[in-house]
C-alpha cells in the first residue's frame, strides 16, 4: 500500500480490494500498538468492491482508493461505537455521522475504528478504558491524546488519512508526537452530527494525515453546511487547492519562545523557522498570546461544564453498561455511571458539575465565559494584522507511558492548542521538527476563521507539508 492517498491515486493500477486487504493485514500486524479496538473486515471489503466497480465504469468519487479510520466517538451505522468507555460497551450506531456518510459517498473505505482517551479526555491516550496506545516511533512512549489511536492508525502507514476529534488540542497534540498532519478546522466548518459530545462549543472534528494534500482532499469531501448540526455554518466552502498563498503577514508568539518549561530544541526549532520565513520575504512579528495563563484554567472550567452536562444521558437506562448489582432506579443510575466511567472521566463531571452549581456559578463558569470572550476578541484582533500565526504546537517531544502523573501538569500539554478552540479558529500541526531524543514535534499554525484556503495553502507550499 502507498503511504498516501496522493500516491496512491497515481498509482491507480492497484484495485481499492487490494489496498484494503493491505490496511487490514498491517493494522492486525501491529496489533501491539493497541491503535484500533475494532476492524471492520466486512464493510470495508463490500466498500472496497463498490469502489472497484465504480472506477471500473468510470464514475468513482473523489476519494476512492483513500483508507480511512474513524475514532470511537464518530458514529458509524450498524458499526459499533464506544468514546473508549465501558459504559457504552456493546452500543451500536444508530445512524451515521455526516462526516462520514460524506466520505463513504465519495468512496472513501473505512476500516475500523480507533483507540482513544475516554471521551476524549486526555492528552496520552491513557486514559482508555481498553489501555494505551504505542508511539508507533517508540513504543515507550505515548502518542499524544486524545486521538493517540488515530494518530498511530497513520504513523505507523496502516490508513492514509485518520478522522479525530479536537476539543482542546487532541488531533493537534497527537500529530506533535507522532510526526503526522493534524488539522483542526474552523468550529462550525465541519458537522458534529454523530459526534459523541464532549464540550460542544469546543469539539471540532478533522483530519490526520502524512501531508497537507491528504488532509485537503478530505477536509473538502467533510467541509460544510449540514441540516443535522445548527452551528454549521452557510458560508460556502471554497476547495483548498494548495496554490502558493504568496508572501504573507506571520505574527509569532513571543511566549513560544521564552515561556519557561520551553523544550531548548522545540524553540531553536521555531526560531529558524522564523529567520527562514524572513529570509523568504514574508513579515514576521512577535506577538503576545492573550492571556496565555488564563487559557488552560478558562478551557478546563468550560469543557468540564459541557461535559457534566453531556455526558448526563449515560445513566444506564437509555445506552449501554447497566449496573448488574442495582436494585431499583436511582441505584441504577448511581452504580451504572460509577462502574461505567474512568477516573479522569469523573473527576470531569464532578468538576463540571461544581463550576455548574448554584453558588459558585457565576464565579467559575460565567467569569470563563467572559475570559472566553477576551481570548476570542484578542486572537480576531491579531487577524486584523496577520494571515497567520506561528508557535510550537506543544512544550515539549511525546513522553513516556506514566511519567505525567499529576493532571494539572497533564492539563498544561494543552498550553498552546486550547487557543484556537476558544476562538473557534482553525489551526494545524505540521510535523517539521526532529528532535536529538529521536522523537519528532510539531509547530502549529493558526488561521483566520474560514480561512482554511490560505492556512493549507500556507501549510503545504510554505512549510513544504
Ligand atoms: N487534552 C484536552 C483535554 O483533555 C483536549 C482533549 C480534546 O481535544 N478532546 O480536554
Amino acid at each position: 500500500m502507498t503511504r498516501t492517498f496522493a500516491e496512491a491515486r497515481s498509482a491507480a493500477a492497484t484495485s481499492v480490494t487490494t489496498t484494503v486487504e493491505t490496511a487490514l493485514q498491517r493494522a492486525e500486524a501491529h496489533q501491539d500498538l493497541n491503535a484500533f479496538l475494532e476492524l471492520f473486515h466486512r464493510s470495508a471489503r463490500e466498500q472496497a468492491a463498490r469502489v472497484d466497480a465504480r472506477m471500473k465504469a468510470g464514475d468513482a468519487g473523489p476519494l476512492a482508493g483513500l483508507v480511512l479510520s474513524i475514532k470511537d466517538n464518530i458514529c458509524y451505522k450498524d458499526h459499533k461505537v464506544g468514546a473508549a468507555s465501558r459504559i457504552l460497551e456493546g452500543f451500536t450506531s444508530l445512524y451515521s455521522a455526516t462526516v462520514v456518510e460524506r466520505l463513504l459517498a465519495a468512496d472513501a473505505v473505512i476500516i475500523g475504528r480507533t483507540n482513544c482517551d475516554e471521551f476524549a479526555m486526555g492528552s496520552s491516550n491513557e486514559n482508555s478504558a481498553f489501555g494505551n496506545v504505542l508511539n508507533p516511533l517508540d513504543k515507550t512512549k505515548v502518542p499524544g491524546g486524545s486521538s493517540g489511536g488515530a494518530a498511530t492508525s497513520v504513523a505507523a502507514d496502516i490508513v492514509h488519512v485518520a478522522l479525530g476529534s479536537d476539543t482542546g488540542g487532541s488531533i493537534r497534540q497527537p500529530a506533535s508526537f507522532t510526526g503526522t498532519v493534524g488539522f483542526k478546522p474552523t468550529y462550525g466548518r465541519v458537522s458534529r452530527y454523530g459526534l459523541i459530545a464532549f464540550a460542544s462549543s469546543f469539539d471540532q472534528i478533522g483530519p490526520f494525515a502524512h501531508n497537507v494534500a491528504d488532509a485537503a482532499a478530505v477536509y473538502n469531501v467533510m467541509a460544510g453546511h449540514d441540516q443535522k448540526d445548527s452551528t454549521t455554518s452557510r458560508k460556502p466552502v471554497e476547495n483548498a487547492t494548495l496554490q502558493h498563498p504568496g508572501k504573507l503577514r506571520i505574527a509569532y508568539y513571543r511566549e513560544g519562545l521564552e515561556r519557561a518549561g520551553m523544550d531548548p530544541e522545540v524553540v531553536a526549532h521555531l526560531q529558524a523557522h522564523i529567520d527562514r520565513l524572513k529570509a523568504e520575504g514574508h513579515t514576521v512579528e512577535p506577538i503576545s498570546v492573550p492571556l496565555l495563563d488564563h487559557q488552560v484554567p478558562t478551557y478546563y472550567i468550560l469543557a468540564t461544564a459541557e461535559a457534566s452536562s453531556n455526558l448526563a444521558r449515560f445513566d444506564g437506562i437509555r445506552y449501554g453498561h447497566r449496573s448488574k448489582n442495582a436494585k431499583g432506579v436511582d441505584e441504577t443510575y448511581r452504580l451504572s455511571r460509577t462502574e461505567g466511567f474512568g477516573p479522569e472521566v469523573k473527576r470531569r463531571i464532578l468538576l463540571g458539575t461544581f463550576v455548574l452549581s448554584a453558588g459558585y456559578y457565576d464565579a467559575y463558569y460565567g467569569q470563563a465565559q467572559r475570559v472566553r470572550r477576551i481570548i476570542r476578541d484578542h486572537t480576531l484582533a491579531a487577524f486584523e494584522n496577520y494571515d497567520l500565526i506561528l508557535s510550537p504546537t506543544c512544550p515539549g517531544t511525546a513522553f513516556g507511558h506514566g511519567e505525567i502523573s499529576d493532571p494539572v501538569a497533564m492539563y498544561l500539554q494543552d498550553i498552546f492548542t486550547v487557543q484556537a478552540n476558544l476562538a473557534g479558529v482553525p489551526a494545524i500541526s505540521l510535523p517539521t521538527g526532529k528532535h536529538s531524543n529521536g522523537m519528532p514535534f510539531g509547530v502549529q499554525l493558526t488561521g483566520k476563521p474560514f480561512d482554511e484556503v490560505r492556512l493549507l495553502a500556507a501549510s503545504a507550499e510554505v512549510f513544504g507539508c
